[in-house]
């Protein structure tokens, strides 16, 4: 009596294991063929990184000063990056994103500039020619010296 029991189990459980094996195979080839032509599926691209990026810093900060201005700000950004990595639109997500790289690289050489700008005034005048008002760079800190114009030759003294 045991044994047909034991038997019965088996088969059971046999039976059972089987039907989630191919509902569980059913759902996968689903979730395949429902991710089919959505934009995540060509891997995350910058703009996503960026967007999730800044969630997260939003939520460090409002873990600080807790507004519920940001948290619906946090919720908007993060539904929208969701929005994109599903979308269908391809070309469009795609267009989003090199508009983003154009606007962070223009910002990132903004930066760059005005750093350099910086370090340029630390170490050098600018003087314009008083003839030609050509802009002549000259080291500081060497007392007065006689400046030529390397567009017209105008000579001119300054203190640097
Ligand atoms: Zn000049």
């Amino acid at each position: 009596m045991k044994f047909y029991y034991f038997t019965y189990f088996i088969i059971k459980e046999g039976i059972t294991h089987m039907n989630l094996r191919n509902s569980l195979n059913k759902m996968r080839d689903n979730f395949i063929r429902s991710m089919q032509g959505r934009y995540i599926m060509y891997g995350t691209d910058s703009f996503s990184r960026f967007l999730f990026g800044l969630v997260l810093l939003l939520i460090f900060i409002n873990i600080i000063i807790g507004s519920s201005l940001l948290s619906l700000i946090e919720f908007v950004i993060f539904v929208y990056a969701y929005y994109r990595l599903f979308s269908k639109n391809i070309s469009k997500r795609y267009h989003e994103n090199e508009m983003f790289e154009k606007y962070k690289n223009k910002y990132i050489s903004f930066f760059k500039n005005f750093k350099y700008n910086i370090n340029q005034a630390k170490t050098y005048h600018i003087y314009k020619c008083p003839n030609c008002g050509q802009k002549i760079r000259i080291p500081r800190g060497k007392g007065k010296i006689m400046v030529r114009c390397p567009k017209c030759y105008t000579e001119f003294q300054k203190k640097s």
